[in-house]
């Protein structure tokens, strides 16, 4: 089969892998992708060859937002048979470390995730022709949801995840800094989850363009409009939960002034260390939540999706063939036209 793999910066190969296909497991089931997402991380990968300690030691397949047809099931696998339509969960914790036990295994310390090389040797990804998964890494798709919808199952459990770190959202106002993928993604989370007002910040018109048309009440382009946040700001502050979605240093200062005393603070946004006024946040009584990946979010996110309740389309810009990966992930990397772009495999 071919793959699509990173073997150092800037140096994105389509080329021939075989690795881990000969055998199939009692658990595992085969599936042959269809549609896989490029994520913020791959695009990384991509321009850096990691992202903080994390580095390609070895060349390594991308992809962790994937979804395909099962074309095998291993002998002791029940629920899940050939001809499925699926949407396959990077995820695979161990099940036995003591935040397994405790119900949080987002924080495995065994974690075995797709497309990633934090460990090593690495995770091998899912942007190749076949992959093998463990069962439990397996949600069936309904007949009307695409490939390219439920190759957005993963971005948008991480968003499912992030709001429940917020808790209740309803009728409160929120505000979204940095509107990529997961910015967007935020957007239709929040609006689902009956936030009465949706502000979204970012320093591109185009990304902002989208969120109003998914339903943000206002977006404010930071970088032509710097005072925008400052009718928020009124009194001590009128939002009630900041999703931080940029990683970026000033979206987060620049918000604090906007966030209401006990206010939330949900950072997703993954980025070099940063300088907080402390006393800001003391005085305010605002809470800052850290977010990381997904775990039971992952299925209802495909549950969302498929009642019509959550509809990402509009945030997929760009589909291209896998041969032409080096043009997907530079079209990727351009935020004037590009939210989420997707790879297929047909
Ligand atoms: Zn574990």
């Amino acid at each position: 089969m071919r793959a699509v793999v990173i073997h150092a910066p800037h140096d994105l190969r389509v080329e021939e892998f075989a690795a881990g296909e000969e055998n199939i497991g009692p658990r595992d089931v085969r599936v042959r992708i269809a549609a896989g997402g490029i994520c913020g991380s791959d695009l990384h990968y991509f321009n850096h060859g990691g992202f903080g300690t994390v580095r390609i030691k070895e060349p390594m397949v991308l992809g962790h937002e994937i979804a395909g047809k099962v074309v095998d099931v291993g002998s002791a696998v029940g629920a899940v048979t050939a001809g499925m339509r699926v949407a396959v969960n990077p995820s695979q914790p161990c099940n036995d470390c003591e935040y397994c036990h405790e119900g949080m295994r987002n924080q495995c310390v065994n974690m075995r995730f797709l497309g990633s090389a934090m460990r090593f040797p690495h995770v091998q990804g899912g942007f190749r022709q076949s992959l093998t998964v463990d069962a439990a890494q397996i949600v069936p798709i309904p007949d009307n949801m695409t490939m390219a919808e439920a190759a957005m199952a993963e971005p948008l459990s991480v968003c499912l995840h992030a709001a429940r770190r917020a808790g209740s959202l309803m009728g409160k106002r929120v505000l979204v800094t940095g509107c990529g993928p997961i910015g967007a993604l935020m957007v239709l989370v929040a609006a689902h989850a009956g936030a009465a007002d949706i502000v979204v910040t970012d320093i591109s018109d185009f990304p902002l363009s989208l969120a109003k048309r998914i339903g943000a009440s206002r977006t404010i382009n930071v970088a032509t409009e710097p005072d925008g946040l400052k009718d928020y700001a009124a009194g001590k502050g009128t939002v009630h939960v900041l999703f931080e979605a940029s990683g970026h240093q000033s979206a987060l200062t620049g918000a604090l002034a906007a966030i209401r005393p006990g206010g939330i603070i949900v950072q997703l946004g993954l980025g070099g260390d940063v300088t907080l006024p402390i006393n800001t946040l003391v005085a305010k009584e605002i809470e800052l939540r850290g977010t990381f990946r997904f775990d039971p979010e992952f299925a209802l996110a495909v549950e969302l999706m498929s009642k019509g309740l959550i509809d990402v389309k509009p945030l997929i810009t760009q589909s291209l063939h896998f041969d032409q990966a080096n043009e997907a992930f530079q079209t990727a990397g351009d935020r004037s036209k590009a939210m989420k772009v997707q790879l297929s495999f047909a």
